[in-house]
This record gives structure tokens, sequence and C-alpha cells, in this order.
């Protein structure tokens, strides 16, 4: 977890690989049903393009639904989801009934001044969900992604007027589950800034790796 623009995405692709698990992203999960044009994708966009969270019952049934598919039944990484206390009790609900449970919550955690100065730049791929940034994290062909090819694009929610919007529902419905996770023993703390190299370095001895 850690606020939108701490870099969750990023560094959950290569520790998920590392860690031989699937990457599960509420946010790419949301955007190909949006892309897509489904009756759900257009659903979701009107939170989604607004800064607002998709309601917590509709969240919880599109990724729960997500977790019993056969690639993750030997473990997960999540990214973006739970992002209320209610998501957060809904997956301790499921993952009690199916005998399992998390092994560490990390929480990346950054300055608001560097958020606002990641997500201005944030491109991201339309194929396969890669960031990238206009200054601190340029793809080798400009406009195009370096591990598929896909297009690069600025998402529709990370405009300066929007992501103020994001930042503070993340203050008011996310930040207090790091209480949540901490009182339960499973919160490790990584500083986010740096590079994503940096970051990951500081991430991986967390978990053993
Ligand atoms: P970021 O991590 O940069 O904030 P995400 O890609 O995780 O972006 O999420 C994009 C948007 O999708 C959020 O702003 C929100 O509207 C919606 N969303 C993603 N995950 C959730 C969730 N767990 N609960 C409610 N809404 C969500
Ligand atoms: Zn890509």
């Amino acid at each position: 977890m850690g606020p939108p623009g701490a870099g969750k995405g990023t560094q959950a692709k290569d520790l998920s690989a590392r860690l031989g698990v699937p990457h599960i992203s509420s946010g790419d999960i949301f955007r190909g049903e949006m892309a897509v044009g489904t009756e759900l994708g257009e659903q979701l966009k009107k939170f989604v393009n607004a800064g607002q969270l998709v309601p917590d019952d509709l969240t919880t049934r599109i990724v729960v639904k997500r977790l019993g598919q056969a690639d993750c039944s030997k473990g997960f990484l999540l990214d973006g989801f739970p992002r209320t206390l209610e998501q957060a009790r809904s997956l301790d609900a499921e993952m009690l009934q199916d005998g399992g449970k998390i092994d560490t919550v990390l929480y990346l955690d950054v300055t608001p001044d560097l958020i606002a100065q990641r997500m201005a730049g944030r491109r991201m791929c339309k194929k396969c969900g890669a960031s990238y940034h206009t200054v601190t994290l340029k793809p080798k062909t400009e406009g195009a992604c370096d591990r598929c090819g896909g297009e690069l694009y600025h998402r529709d929610d990370d405009r300066p007027e929007t992501v103020k919007d994001r930042l503070r529902v993340y203050a008011e419905k996310t930040a207090p589950l790091i209480g949540y996770y901490d009182q339960q023993g499973l919160l490790r703390r990584v500083a986010a800034d740096g590079t994503p190299a940096e970051v990951q370095a500081r991430t991986f001895p967390l978990l053993g790796l």
C-alpha cells in the first residue's frame, strides 16, 4: 500500500516476478474493463476518472473473483487493494475461509511534493500497465513500452485536479489501513523516494529476498 504515485505498480511488477506469484492490481483490472468498454467498464469510469473510489462491494467482488483463479492458489501480490477498512475486513474474511492469511503489508512512504511531481510525468502502457516517467524513467523508445512495445499514455485520473481528489480520498479512506495492519504486526515501511531500483533494494531484504 501507499498513496497514489508511491510506486506501487512499478515495485509490484518486479516483486511478483521475483516471488513467482501473480500481481493482482485492482487499478489494472479496472482499466482493462474500461478499455474494453463493457457495461461494468462504463460504471467504473464514473468513479475512477473523478478520482473517487469504486464502491467497496463492487471492488471486493471483482478482486475476490480474480483471487479465485487457479494461478492464485499458491499466493499472490495485491496492489491497490484493499483501499478501505471495509475492503480489508472483507479480504480477511475471504482468506480465513480458504485457510490463508496475509504474510506482509508493504507500505511505500513518500512526501506529497514527490507525488505531484511523479504523477504529472507518469506515462502508462496501454497493453501491459507498466509505468514510465517523462523525466525520471524514460522508455528506450519515446512513446513505446520497453516490455511489450505497447503505446504509452497519460492517465485521465493523473491530471493535477484529479490527483488532489485522489490524495484527499487516500488520506481519509486508505491511510487508516496503516494502523490496522501495524496492529496485526504485518506492516513494513519502505522509504519510497529515489529510483525504482533504490526502492527495490530497500524492499527485497524486508521479505528475505
Ligand atoms: P494509484 O495507485 O496510482 O492510485 P490505481 O491504478 O491503483 O492508481 O487505481 C486507479 C483508480 O482505480 C483509483 O483512483 C480508484 O478510482 C480505482 N480503484 C483502484 N483500486 C481500488 C480499490 N481497492 N477500491 C476502490 N477503488 C479502487
Ligand atoms: Zn507494455
